[in-house]
């Protein structure tokens, strides 16, 4: 009976230590999962979102827009004669131009603001209940920033700067769309790649609106 009982409680203390172990390893996996997600989402250059996450929460946002009516604006920017920079310093410096712009950006925007790496030097953010003025004013704000913002970088004796152009599209959208989400976001960024390419086309460095 001794025997017996002594054999239980250590079978009993067997199964204690590999619940524990097994606990440790959920707790591990929890972890890992909640890293790999946010892997997913992220822009690995800048730390910004990337597209996939940007159109994730827009299709979210479209339903809460139309419900609200709320107004939202969309800002496109693009780094302005960016090619010049990688070809007279290097790719590695280009990489260093892109991640001291969204530092600046970063600065000036709201935390419920989203800012999303949408192709090579081009962001989009995507700022929610904002109207045309304010969001104006906000790009006037980021435009200014980033031309007086002055980039240290390696392998150069001076540091670099640039300048951004921006299209700026403000929106309500009406109480029914019949369009799916994919069409009403590819709208979007087509409107919005219209008034930057504007933006372009008038010499740069400045922000073009479009109220929809
Ligand atoms: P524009 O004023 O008309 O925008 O002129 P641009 O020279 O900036 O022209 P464009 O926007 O077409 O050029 C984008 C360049 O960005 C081309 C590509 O080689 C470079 N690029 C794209 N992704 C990356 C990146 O991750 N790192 C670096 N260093 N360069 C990139
Ligand atoms: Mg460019
Ligand atoms: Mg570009």
């Amino acid at each position: 009976m001794r025997r017996l009982i002594d054999e239980t409680t250590s079978q009993n203390e067997e199964l204690q230590e590999s619940n524990q172990s097994l606990i440790a390893i959920q707790e591990e996996l929890f972890l890992t999962n909640q890293k790999l997600r946010q892997l997913a989402i992220t822009d690995s250059l800048t730390g910004c979102y990337n597209r996939n996450y940007l159109i994730q929460q827009l299709e979210r946002e479209i339903t809460i827009n139309m419900n609200d009516q709320s107004p939202f604006s969309i800002l496109l920017l693009d780094i302005d004669f960016f090619k010049l920079i990688n070809d007279n310093y290097g790719h590695l410096v280009g990489d260093e131009v892109i991640c001291g712009t969204v530092n600046v950006i970063k600065q000036k925007i709201r935390h419920t603001d989203i800012l999303a790496r949408f192709g090579g030097e081009e962001f989009i953010i995507y700022l929610p209940r904002m109207e045309s003025t304010e969001a104006h004013h906000l790009a006037e704000q980021i435009r200014s920033a980033v031309e007086s913002n002055a980039i240290a970088v390696s392998h150069a004796s001076s540091s670099l700067s640039i300048t951004v152009s921006i299209g700026l599209l403000s929106t309500r959208f009406p109480i029914h769309i019949s369009s799916d989400y994919g069409t009403i976001i590819n709208d979007l960024f087509q409107a919005v790649d219209q008034v930057l390419y504007q933006a372009k086309r008038e010499g740069r460095n400045r922000i073009v609106s479009s109220i929809k």
